[in-house]
């Protein structure tokens, strides 16, 4: 979902803000066995937002093999990207003669797509949906594995701090993503992708210079990495962009915003693992216990594992009780709320919520820091690790509770009540230090994209440049 909406809103963007570009969105589905959550998402997205100027092609489906959900979901998705390139080629193909194409922009895990663009002559861009301090890290271990011949994985179990390029402070190597360390599931396909962002035109990012400044710094001062294959492209920083679209249905989200409205301003702490965010039995309990013990109110986003296949997303439970310990809910009925899916946005945006204990993905903190809501870290995933150091260490808006929780560490020790209250508590104590730091990263994200500002005027910028691919 922080991939696919956020691609969507961009697409809005572009023909908001100028008239003379046209968008088609290519959309290829994940079946709904392994995500049940973004087709119908997508399905209502083309119903509302469908018009002269933003046209959407579905991509014919393709039948999965068994051998897709072998691994990971990142397998699967890959999968899905590399049976698509025929398609592309075809809608390509067809296009001939038509609008001059102007850019063929992909999501950062698309870019084997970037080939047949390539063909048709197009220049394309890639859409970066992380930060631009993991971009710099990407690029950086590329480097490495490409033109040094070091071995990344090296830097696992070493218990030097590392110092890199992007981040502005020596990073623990146990945070290390183990997308970038993991040889065998993930560091090949992380590495093809940095290879592919070398190659763009241009990289559009979800961030924004006054959040980022030393990553931004580090790599339009090309510090990131002196490769030989010459400069990095031109990176554009135009977010916060943010998922407007409604997930779910009036009534499920009336649920939420109601209860919302009966408590009191910045009183409620919201727990939400992102669109992938699930965790094992014994660790749902002790936050169960912490929440029980702290006392503070709660909306607590609660999501079950994977059932039957390594590449599914979580779903619903059926009953919270059956998860939670005994007693609970009813303990809890009048402070807390334990649900589903959330309208995360709506969410963040009331009154009543004072802080976020959040995966740290980070589509999900900008949509906190836009609302000026300080964050307790738990990663979960992907690189999540690395953005909660950066948070904490760096832009000073979060607290920790784990930096180096890896969901697929077999070895994962749980995260005890007593680590969490004490995150919850400092996150929600009033006049803390990373309440004013969010307070003033909500007002520079809203300047970032008002007329004038950082992000305002880099998409100023790409725009033009794709103006200009139009002439040649
Ligand atoms: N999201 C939501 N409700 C949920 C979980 C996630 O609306 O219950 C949205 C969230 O607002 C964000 C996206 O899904 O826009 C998650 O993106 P992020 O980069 O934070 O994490 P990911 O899901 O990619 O791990």
């Amino acid at each position: 979902m922080g991939h696919v909406a956020q691609m969507l809103e961009l697409a809005k963007l572009f023909i908001t803000r100028n008239h003379q570009v046209s968008i088609t969105v290519l959309i290829m589905k994940l079946p709904d066995y392994i995500d049940a959550v973004s087709g119908p998402f997508v399905d209502s997205v083309i119903d509302s937002s469908s018009s002269e100027r933003l046209r959407f092609f579905e991509l014919p489906p393709v039948d999965p093999t068994p051998e897709w959900s072998s691994k990971t979901r990142g397998h699967f998705v890959n999968r899905l990207v590399q049976t698509q390139k025929s398609q592309i080629r075809e809608f390509l193909i067809s296009q001939r003669g038509g609008v001059k194409l102007v850019g063929f922009v992909v999501d950062m895990l698309c870019t084997p797509l970037m080939d047949v663009a390539d063909e048709f002559g197009i220049p394309s861009y890639v859409f970066f949906t992380s930060p631009a301090a993991f971009l710099g890290l990407m690029l950086h271990f590329q480097f490495l594995e490409d033109e040094c011949n070091e071995d990344v994985k090296n830097c696992d179990g070493s218990t030097t701090l590392l110092s890199f390029p992007s981040y502005a402070y020596p990073v623990p190597p146990n945070i290390l993503p183990m997308v970038l360390v993991d040889r065998d599931t993930w560091l090949g396909r992380f590495i093809d992708f940095a290879r592919g962002y070398r190659k763009a035109k241009g990289i559009i990012i979800n961030t924004f210079a006054e959040l980022e400044i030393y990553a931004l710094d580090a790599y339009n001062n090309n510090n990131i990495s002196r490769s030989e294959q010459g400069p990095l492209p031109s990176i554009y920083p135009i977010g916060p962009i943010l998922n407007q679209s409604k997930s779910q249905s009036e009534s499920e989200e009336a649920e939420i915003t109601n209860w919302l409205d009966e408590q009191p301003p910045n009183s409620v702490v919201l727990l939400c693992f992102g669109s992938q965010g699930s965790l094992p039995t014994d660790q749902v309990k002790q936050i169960a216990i912490a929440l029980d013990n702290i006392g503070c109110r709660f909306l607590w986003s609660l999501r079950s594992p994977p059932q039957s296949n390594n590449a599914q997303f979580p779903g619903e439970y059926t009953s919270y009780s059956e998860i939670l310990p005994e007693g609970f809910l009813n303990r809890t009925e009048k402070k807390g709320k334990v649900v589903g899916w959330v309208p995360q946005l709506k969410v963040l945006s009331h009154e009543a919520i004072g802080g976020f204990v959040s995966h740290c993905g980070w589509n999900s903190v900008l949509e906190s820091l836009w609302y000026g809501v300080p964050i307790a870290t738990w990663p979960l995933h992907s690189e999540q690790q690395v953005n909660a150091f950066q948070l904490v260490k760096e832009i000073g808006v979060a607290v920790e509770i784990t930096l180096d929780y890896c969901e697929r560490n077999k070895d994962q020790p749980i995260v005890t009540a007593k680590a969490i209250e004490n995150g919850i508590s400092k996150l929600m104590e009033t006049n803390s230090a990373v309440k004013h730091e969010a307070k003033i990263m909500k007002e520079k994200s809203r300047a970032s994209v008002t007329e004038g500002g950082s992000s305002y005027l880099a998409f100023s910028k790409l725009i033009n440049e794709l103006l200009k691919n139009a002439a040649v």
